[in-house]
């Protein structure tokens, strides 16, 4: 299987070479040549495998450069990591009513089910292609993926960390996790701006020829643990193919029967996974995405215009505060039919005037399983609340945005398809919040209102949180956003 550029097409290299580049030296995002078939037949002999091997058969589909053995071994040791025997469990709530939850790694959200595993691809595609440079991996975070990449790269051979997170974008817990993190080769620090300044500067310094040279003189070489790296996605798509296995081998569903996926919503990774899924032959009827009230998505699949200039919000679920989400490129290649020429112009359009636009008609034809919605503040807050209440089932508040955002499309739309939520974080990552949804009051310190969650709810308080709070801060720096660049030559200058 080959990967070609969004923004050049002509542009193709192997699996490893996407992996170790992470983004193409176009600025384009690199995209599979073609969809693997996955049958029904298929689908039914995963009801019968752990998740480590449905995993590694999904990413075989895609990986040639690696042996089946190999791509085992790695989901294996990745998935031990996870809290559950089964990596990625399903509950059901209700009847046709599913939360997928993918917060049971190191780090209590979903960003584990790929950063356990992408660091040990890179390894692996390190050796393949002989690369003696050492691979530094940076990385912009909304919060959860700078913790799930710090955990996944820490102390790992041929490699270093640095993250850069929105100093006062991220949750308290979310902050704790990342600057008292552990290694030899990890570097964090906070940036004034969003996470957008944060993903565009760190965009900006891998296709910076400049850049590439120096870290080249210094025996570096730049790669991505954000989703715009396709070590990242890859993984996800695994996910969703487990939960159908999940619904069909509980008898829930039958076999070919469809299913709808409902999915908290930021830079459009985790619902790109599932397009994917879908284009690989998974019965998906429709991909809800669900957004906050940063719903610059739900505008663009009514209207096919994408306008981020719009007040960017700081909302409860800082996962999905973004304006500017990267995957959508790879969405906006299959819409355009593949035609990379518009996508330059596109995303052209986008950095000039901060906006561009598709055919409406084309969007609700041809892409039709798309459906889009969001929820506010309040809206989020009295989810957290009535799921607690109905169901006795504690939702984070990205998840709760979702659930939300499902209430509405049900009770809209008629469609009764048994959907599965997708649950991206723990509660305690953001117990503040959580706590006073579910009706007492605010307690702002975050070790108290895990307590008192745990207190009210009885559910188990991982280790990993409970331990934050006599863990020792290591990283303190706060860097305005053009000085990112130089941090990052700095810190190769050091060594
Ligand atoms: C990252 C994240 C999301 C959004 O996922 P994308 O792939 O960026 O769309 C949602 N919820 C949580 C908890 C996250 O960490």
């Amino acid at each position: 299987m080959k990967y070609i550029s969004t923004r050049n097409a002509a542009h193709s290299v192997s699996g490893c070479e996407a992996i170790l580049t992470g983004i193409s030296p176009d600025g384009g995002l690199f995209v599979p040549e073609s969809f693997p078939q996955v049958s029904s037949d298929d689908i039914e002999r995963m009801t019968d495998m752990s998740y480590a091997e449905r995993s590694a058969y999904i990413m075989g589909l895609y990986l040639d450069e690696f042996s089946q053995e190999e791509l085992l071994s790695i989901a294996e040791k990745a998935y031990a990591r996870f809290e559950d025997e089964d990596a990625c469990p399903l509950t059901k709530i209700e009847e046709g009513l599913y939360l997928l939850e993918l917060w049971h790694g190191p780090t209590f959200a979903f960003k584990d089910v790929a950063l356990t595993v992408l660091p040990q691809l890179i390894s692996h595609s390190r050796e393949k292609k002989g690369e003696a440079l050492t691979t530094l991996v940076l990385v912009a975070t909304s919060g959860d993926t700078g913790k799930a990449a710090l955990e996944g790269f820490k102390d790992v051979k041929g490699t270093e960390i640095m993250v850069f997170y929105p100093d006062e974008g991220v949750s308290d817990m979310q902050k704790l996790q990342m600057i008292t993190t552990g290694g030899e080769n990890t570097y964090v620090a906070g940036i004034r701006g969003n996470f957008d300044d944060a993903q565009t500067a760190v965009k900006q310094i891998f296709t910076d020829p400049d850049v590439a040279a120096k870290l080249r003189e210094k025996g570096y070489v730049m790669s991505s643990a954000n989703s715009i790296n396709w070590g990242r996605l890859l993984p996800q798509i695994a996910y969703y193919f487990s939960a159908y296995a999940d619904l069909l081998g509980s008898g829930e569903i039958d076999k070919g029967d469809e299913v709808n996926f409902c999915v908290p919503t930021g830079n459009f990774g985790n619902i790109l996974a599932g397009y994917y899924a879908s284009r690989m032959g998974l019965p998906v009827r429709k991909l809800v995405c669900a957004s906050n009230i940063n719903n610059v998505l739900t505008d663009f699949f009514t209207t096919g215009e994408y306008d981020i200039s719009r007040v960017f919000h700081k909302t409860i679920s800082p996962s999905m505060d973004i304006l500017i989400s990267s995957n959508l490129e790879r969405l906006i290649f299959e819409i355009t039919g593949r035609d990379d020429a518009k996508l330059r112009e596109l995303m052209a359009a986008l950095k000039a005037d901060g906006k561009y636009a598709v055919d409406p008609l084309l969007i609700k034809k041809e892409f039709s399983i798309f459906e889009a919605g969001y929820a506010d503040e309040e809206e989020t807050m009295e989810t957290i609340y009535n799921t607690f209440d109905e169901y006795g089932y504690l939702v984070d508040p990205h998840t709760s945005v979702a659930v939300s955002v499902y209430n509405k499309y049900y009770a809209t739309s008629g469609d009764f398809t048994p959907c599965v939520v997708l649950s991206t974080a723990s509660p305690y990552k953001f117990a503040a919040d959580v706590y006073e949804a579910v009706g007492e009051s605010r307690v702002d310190d975050p070790f108290k209102a895990v307590k008192r969650l745990h207190l009210l709810t009885g559910m188990e308080v991982p280790e990993g949180i409970a331990n934050l709070e006599a863990a020792e801060i290591r990283f303190r720096d706060v860097l305005q956003r053009e000085e990112i660049k130089e941090k990052v030559l700095e810190k190769v200058t050091e060594k």
